[in-house]
């Protein structure tokens, strides 16, 4: 994993790049989402989850938004897909802090219900301005919603798990998402989908995948 990039400001939510209207640092990031009311998910939320990880992270993963764990907490993937995901990063031969994890909207739509169009637009400028400053390697999107709404498709994840895309520049994996692969044992299969579509992120990476012995963590 590379060491953090020096980073330039990047334009913020408005878009401008107005004076005051920039972000230097993730932590720039974070308290600009913590304090956001650009949509109507402030409402309702207890906490933003800006995303955390590594300012350097060569792999960004990229899930729906936040759920009930993550809302109450402020973190993202907390719950038990969040453990899956972790299981998931360790299987990997890397650790959570080397990674970056964030998700297409910072605050919980209610019931879990999918973020409305206006939702995503509102938010989307943070997490370009997440990328812009973090620069990974491979962004690996997580599960049909994140993937769609990157990619702007409407091709069900089935189809769009396990080819590169692009997302702005940046080779993407679209795979399912842990909560689906916790659905029960028939999901089985699509565990080890997930699994090979992990090991090309780490080829694109330049990494080792870790033998299937060494993978006691293994999604
Ligand atoms: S979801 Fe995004 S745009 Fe909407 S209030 Fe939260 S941080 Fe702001």
């Amino acid at each position: 994993v590379p060491p953090p990039l020096a980073v330039a400001p990047v334009a913020g939510p408005t878009g401008g790049g107005a004076p005051g209207d920039s972000f230097a640092s993730l932590e720039e990031i974070a308290r600009a989402v913590s304090g956001c009311t650009r949509c109507r998910l402030h409402e309702q939320r207890t906490k933003a989850v800006p995303g955390e990880g590594s300012p350097g992270a060569a792999l960004v993963f990229v899930g729906e938004g936040p759920g009930e764990d993550e809302d109450r907490l402020g973190r993202p993937f907390v719950g038990r897909a969040g453990q899956l995901l972790d299981r998931m990063i360790v299987a990997m031969g890397l650790q959570r802090a080397e990674v970056f994890i964030a998700n297409v909207v910072k605050c919980r739509p209610p019931g879990n219900r999918d973020p409305l169009p206006d939702e995503i637009a509102a938010c989307r400028p943070y997490l370009h301005a997440q990328l812009d400053l973090i620069r990974p390697q491979v962004i690996c999107a997580l599960g049909k919603f994140s993937a769609q709404t990157l990619l702007e498709t409407k091709e069900p994840i089935s189809k769009l798990r396990g080819q590169f895309r692009e997302y702005r520049g940046t080779p993407l994996m679209p795979t399912f998402h842990p909560s689906y692969l916790l659905r029960g044992p028939e999901r089985s299969p699509d565990k080890e989908l997930v699994w090979k579509d992990l090991q090309q992120v780490l080829l694109r990476l330049g990494l080792p995948v870790p033998p299937p012995r060494a993978r006691r963590s293994a999604p």
